[in-house]
This record gives structure tokens, C-alpha cells and sequence, in this order.
């Protein structure tokens, strides 16, 4: 079943000159297929850089419609429209202009994991790759709202020594790790080293040897020593770090760190986006023109 899907998603790759993008969070399956998997700042970096027109983004919603904003002139496809991200909800334009309006000198800081509409009222984006480096380029006197995830901004607050507004967000699936999880794994693999997404809590975040975005963690597990790894995040990484170190184990640090959005895509849903040409994820062209400058920021400071 799947060769054939796979077999077909192929063809029509290549009849339409599409690229396949891929998060690291997704299915086993679905990075199998991908011209390019990485974290949010990669494919934005891709998204951008690719020649090919059409862009299947297997990812959630907000990842798409950054793409579609860095490249208005590209067609990009989200294969299931329900993927969103809960974390990207929990913050509205509407609450962000009153949030700004208490604090008219205030910047605003908003992770790329936020709609189109509240990006476009920020004044620079980051990613969990570059948040701590664009947070210590801005002037000391200045006051900082972060949006929308709490952990990843008491997480640079920690290390910049900056204080900051934190919205109150959050990922659902990295708040379901505790460190009660870590501290099982441990006991089980006390030689491994213990590696954390900055959108855990900061309990969590305390127990570890390194704290990285999906893409640090792939660097790291291919330069460390350790043998083994225990892994806070998103299970889907583990594919990806075991295919590409088969020397090392890697341990998912709770069956509980599955993100249901981001196992919405499967072969069947990438191959009748190329079929359909479905769906297409565009921003307001008034939105997307404002939402573009803060992600440019973001791509120009983490260039430096
Ligand atoms: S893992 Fe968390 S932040 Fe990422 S898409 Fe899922 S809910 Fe959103």
C-alpha cells in the first residue's frame, strides 16, 4: 500500500516540479518522502531559497503560512488542513493590541509558532534555534513583550538576564513531560545524557545536559560522545536521530510527548495534496506584507 503511494507521490513530484518539506515532528513515513526535513527555522530558510514553485508543507498550519509569507510567489500546499498548533492559538491579534497598548515602548517578540495576524504586529520573530541570540541583540532599556510561549521565554529570560512580558501560551505536548519522566528515564540510563526543547517546563528544563531546538538535537546527537540520549520533545525526532546515528540509542522521554496535529499527515494526505492541489495556505496579502518584515528580522539576525 504504501509503495504505492509512495510511487505515486513521487510521479507527480516530478510532473510538477513540487518540493516536499517536512518537520521533524512528522511520521517516519512522511520524512521518508521529504526533499527536506528540519526544525521551523530550516524550512523557513528553505521555503525561501527553493527554486521549485510548489511547496508541500508537511507541517502544521503556522509553518505553511510563514512559507507562503517568505514566498509569496510560491504555491504552498498544507496536506491536512486540521493541523493546526494549539500553542499558536492560544494567542489573537485582538488581545495582542491591548497587551501593546499597556506598554506602548515595549517591542514585541513572537515565536514563529503564532498566526499570520500576530506576527504581523511583532516586531521580530524567533525560533527556539535563535531566540536567546535576537533577545540579547535588543538595546537593555527596552521593554520586551514575548509571545506567545511562556517556557520558551522564561527559558531566555534565564539566559539573558532580560526581563520580559510573557504571554501566558504554551505547547500542550511539551507541558505533558515532567520531571518525574526525566527522572524515571534517568534511573533506567543513568550513562545517558538528557537533552530538552525549550518549550518544557521549567522543571523539566533544570535536569538537563543541553537545552536545544530540534535541530540542535540533531547536531548534538551527531558530534556527542554519549552513546546514549534521552530525548524531550516530540517522539517524531527520534526517527530521525536513530536513522541518522544507528551507533547510538536514543530514548523517548515519555510515551505522553506526541503532538496528535502533527501525526495528521500521512502519504495519503501528501499525495492527494499533489492531486488536488490542496490546501493552499495563504495569508491576507495586506497581513502577509506586515507578517514578512518581523520573520525577515528574525532570518537577517540569525544570518549574523
Ligand atoms: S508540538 Fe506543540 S508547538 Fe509544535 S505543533 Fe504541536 S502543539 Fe504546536
Amino acid at each position: 500500500m504504501n509503495e504505492e503511494l509512495i510511487i505515486g507521490i513521487s510521479a507527480l513530484r516530478a510532473e510538477k516540479n513540487a518540493i516536499i518539506l517536512a518537520h521533524n515532528y512528522q511520521l517516519g513515513e512522511v520524512q521518508d518522502i521529504a526533499d527536506f526535513i528540519g526544525d521551523s527555522l530550516e524550512l523557513s530558510f528553505k521555503a525561501a531559497e527553493c527554486e521549485e514553485k510548489l511547496i508541500v508543507f508537511c507541517g502544521v498550519t503556522f509553518m505553511a503560512e510563514t512559507a507562503s509569507i517568505l514566498a509569496p510567489e510560491k504555491t504552498v500546499l498544507l496536506p491536512s488542513l486540521e493541523a493546526g498548533c494549539p500553542m499558536a492559538d492560544m494567542a489573537d491579534a485582538e488581545s495582542l493590541k491591548k497587551k501593546k497598548s499597556e506598554h506602548p515602548n515595549a517591542l514585541v517578540v513572537t515565536y514563529v509558532n503564532s498566526s499570520a495576524e500576530v506576527k504581523a504586529l511583532s516586531d521580530t520573530c524567533v525560533t527556539s534555534a535563535n531566540a536567546v541570540k535576537i533577545v540579547s541583540q535588543i538595546p537593555k532599556d527596552r521593554e520586551i513583550i514575548f509571545v506567545p510561549d511562556r517556557n520558551l521565554g522564561a527559558y531566555v529570560v534565564k539566559k539573558t538576564g532580560r526581563k520580559m512580558i510573557l504571554w501566558p501560551g504554551f505547547c500542550p505536548t511539551h507541558m505533558r513531560i515532567t520531571p518525574e519522566h526525566l527522572i524515571k528515564r534517568k534511573k533506567e540510563y543513568p550513562d545517558a545524557k538528557i537533552v530538552v526543547h525549550p518549550e518544557c517546563s521549567f522543571d523539566v528544563i533544570s535536569l538537563a545536559d543541553e537545552v536545544l531546538s530540534t535541530g540542535g538535537m540533531i547536531k548534538f546527537a551527531k558530534k556527542t560522545d554519549a552513546r546514549r540520549i534521552i530525548v524531550a520533545t516530540e517522539s517524531g525526532l527520534i526517527y530521525r536521530l536513530e536513522k541518522e546515528n544507528p551507533d547510538k540509542q536514543f530514548i523517548s522521554v515519555s510515551e505522553q510527548a506526541v503532538c496528535p496535529n502533527m501525526k495528521m499527515t500521512r502519504l495519503e494526505e501528501v499525495l492527494s495534496a499533489l492531486e488536488k492541489n490542496q490546501h493552499i495556505i495563504k495569508a491576507p496579502e495586506n497581513i502577509a506584507k506586515l507578517a514578512k518584515i518581523p520573520i525577515e528580522r528574525m532570518l537577517e539576525a540569525s544570518r549574523r
